[in-house]
């Protein structure tokens, strides 16, 4: 007799598509043995470190943006799933070296790496076939096989689909008037892995999200200038030696203009201007989906396209703790799919994604911004603890991480070096 239990695919086997796995295998009764597709020959997905960049030797494109010595802008304390602590032997502020150790020690104990099938990129997911009401029934998921010279593909039905592919591995590149007649050396972020290359140069950064400051802070020791090109108002906390300058509006060979009309001489050019989203394996019109400003839309609680609701997209949102809301929404998804969490009509969530989005705007966020939750975080995730009957979590969380966005307000050079440590769910302390 075939078995009833629901059969889920996890596309990417980083720390949400991990944190999925853990969550659905927890559910034995109800769920067959997640398949963890994931392209590459390594869990971890972005904490996976690699000299390489652009292209890897088959021609795939390198997935992830750390660079050598990059450590954590958040503390393991505030970093850590709910359910497994970091080794507290370690600093609160780690190299990432010591985030995949974790992510692999977790995988480990909770027995997921035999559910992942490295070197298989999911190449395209579909409604499965219509069921008897005439609706689609399941997904049809087609993988590729990243290996020399093979073209071997498989297509196999499933249940539900959780697509847990980041969002750090598309870049996204801003169209500056001459951007192409820069004849220094232009890169984006994603590409950066050394100081090293730019020592004694002149370097213009631009955007002064945690990769700009962070590159910036990298690059003042060895460059001869760092130049910060942003158009918010000035970034606290970084040395004065980082000079803050207005956005670019053009570049001429090795000049760049800022929007104040000044010029500056640049050696290189790194882009620090964040990522777009980027699903090639879907049909998005589809599935009800559009692309928008924010990324792709509407999806209920940020989850979920309201038609297609055992299609759920985990880890889209920005400024948040990461792991701890991967926790939330993989625990939500797993109810939702077990049928303990029961979702409100197409129509229901669909107006309530649009009321959220006109609340965010109204409020005087840029559309663009929809998915950086910031402090709305912690009611996202109790929403979704509430929803789906798990415990929210510990206030200390949120404690930790109200103190390290102060401390790294004051001093962007110094705020790493302080350690944290956990009391309980809701004390914690400066040690
Ligand atoms: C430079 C940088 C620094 C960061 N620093 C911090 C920090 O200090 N603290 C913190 O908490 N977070 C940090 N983050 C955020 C980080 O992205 C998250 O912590 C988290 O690792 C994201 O996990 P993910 O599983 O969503 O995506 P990823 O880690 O990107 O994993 C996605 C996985 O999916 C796989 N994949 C993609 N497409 C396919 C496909 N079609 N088929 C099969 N497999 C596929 C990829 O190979 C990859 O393994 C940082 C991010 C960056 C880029």
């Amino acid at each position: 007799m075939a078995s009833t239990k629901l059969r889920v695919a996890v596309i990417g086997a980083g720390a949400a598509g991990l944190c999925a796995a853990r969550h659905l295998l927890a559910s034995p009764d109800t769920f067959a043995p997640p398949v963890v597709f994931e392209g590459s020959s390594r869990l971890g997905g972005t904490w996976v470190y690699t000299e390489e960049t652009g292209e890897d030797a088959w021609g795939w494109t390198i997935h992830s943006s750390m660079y050598h010595d990059l450590r954590t802008n958040l503390p393991k304390e505030v970093m850590a799933f709910p359910d497994f602590p970091f080794d507290p032997s370690l600093p609160s502020f780690l190299h990432h070296s010591d985030v995949l150790s974790y992510l692999e020690s977790y995988a480990e104990h909770f027995g997921i790496q035999d559910n992942i099938r490295f070197h298989w990129q999911v190449e395209e997911v579909r409604p499965g076939q219509k069921g008897q009401t005439g609706s689609p029934c399941g997904w049809d998921v087609t993988a590729v096989l990243r290996a020399p010279d093979s073209a071997q593909r498989v297509t196999e039905h499933f249940d539900a689909v959780l697509v847990c592919t980041g969002h750090y591995a598309s870049p996204f590149l801003p169209a500056i008037p001459g951007l192409d007649s820069f004849q220094g050396h232009l890169l984006h972020s994603h590409s950066y892995r050394h100081p090293e290359p730019f020592a004694g140069q002149s370097v213009v950064l631009v955007g002064a999200g945690s990769s700009g400051v962070d590159l910036a802070l990298e690059l003042l020791p060895l460059a001869a200038r760092v130049m910060l090109s942003h158009h918010g108002p000035p970034v606290s906390g970084l040395p004065e030696d980082v000079q803050q300058v207005p956005l670019l509006s053009q570049v001429a060979q090795k000049a760049v203009v800022c929007s104040d009309g000044s010029v500056l001489q640049a050696d290189t050019l790194i882009l620090c201007t964040g990522y777009r989203y980027h699903f090639p394996f879907l049909d998005l019109a589809q599935l009800g989906l559009q692309e928008t400003d924010y990324g792709v839309g509407p999806l209920y609680l940020h989850l979920l396209p309201p038609q297609h609701p055992s299609l759920l997209f985990l880890g889209l949102c920005q400024r948040i703790c990461p792991f701890p809301h991967f926790h939330c929404q993989a625990r939500f998804a797993v109810a939702v799919l077990a049928g303990r969490c029961p979702l409100p009509s197409a129509a229901a969530m669909e107006a309530d994604a649009q009321a959220q989005l006109e609340q965010h705007l109204r409020s005087g966020g840029l559309a663009r911004h929809f998915l950086w939750l910031k402090d709305q975080q912690w009611s996202y995730a109790d929403e979704l603890a509430q929803k789906a009957g798990f415990p929210p979590l510990p206030p200390a969380v949120r404690g930790i991480y109200e103190a390290v966005c102060a401390s790294r307000a004051r001093d962007l050079a110094t705020y790493r070096s302080q350690n944290y440590k956990l009391l309980g769910a809701s004390a914690w302390e400066l040690v």
